[in-house]
């Protein structure tokens, strides 16, 4: 193929274009906000679980710690009226005040027992609500994190897509000014060789892929017209010389 020794230059110029472009498609999809959105959206997700099995809970404990407060209300309702029977001298048989008394003694070790499985259910509402309160501070610090991290991204957003548009109106001020198959090469190898087509001669190196020329080929692009289009024996790539070529 045959490309003015300038027209090849300007596919450097094209080549720096798609390389730019290509870098800030690759920091677009590689942002660390990205990440961060996801893990804590993640995270989040977790948490909200952990917030309703905590709130069950809550609610069990809670409707038993009432019907504990209602059977005391019982135990007592009962012990005070069996106390007024008794304080009102109106037993008189023993054996009746005997099991009375036996009643009392009864109704007040169950009362006691009641207490205590409620003040037992109290705590562990304590505990509960507490868990919630923490996991509600954690909820909305993962909020936050995620509102910072989506403000964070969108601006890296417009910022890359202002240079992206900028980068590609170049592009196509430059590309039709090109001959066409030379293009369609360069993309052709520019697909194939991770995004590098073309690459300049410099100091007898291949700017594709970083080797040396060995002396033959360096002879053979030194002997080459200028205008035929060389390519790296190595990569492959479209070699373009430059004043600095080392020829
Ligand atoms: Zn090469």
């Amino acid at each position: 193929m045959k490309a003015d020794p300038a027209i090849q230059l300007r596919l450097l110029d094209l080549q720096a274009l798609d390389a730019g472009l290509d870098r800030l498609a690759a920091r677009r999809r590689g942002l660390p906000e990205l990440a961060v959105i996801t893990e804590r959206t993640a995270a989040l997700g977790t948490l909200d679980d952990e917030v309703v099995g905590v709130r069950t809970e809550l609610g069990d404990v809670t409707r038993a710690q009432r019907k504990l407060e209602t059977e005391i209300e019982l135990v007592r309702t009962r012990s005070a009226r069996d106390s007024q029977r008794l304080e009102s001298g109106a037993v008189t048989n023993s054996r009746e005040l005997e099991n009375l008394q036996a009643e009392l003694a009864s109704l007040a070790r169950r009362q006691g027992v009641l207490e205590d499985d409620a003040l037992e259910k109290m705590e562990a509402v304590e505990g509960l609500e507490g868990q919630l309160a923490a996991l509600s501070q954690r909820r909305a610090d993962l909020q936050a994190e995620i509102d910072a991290a989506t403000i964070a991204r969108d601006k890296a957003y417009a910022e890359i897509d202002t240079e992206t548009a900028r980068l590609r109106q170049d592009r196509e001020a430059l590309a039709p000014r090109l001959p066409e198959a030379l293009v369609t090469l360069y993309e052709r190898i520019r697909a194939s060789s991770g995004g590098v087509g073309a690459a300049p001669l410099l100091r007898r190196r291949c700017q594709g892929c970083h080797l040396e020329l060995s002396g033959g080929d360096l002879r053979a692009v030194a002997a080459a017209p200028v205008d035929e289009v060389v390519r790296c024996e190595e990569c492959r790539r479209i070699l373009v010389r430059t004043p600095e070529s080392g020829l």
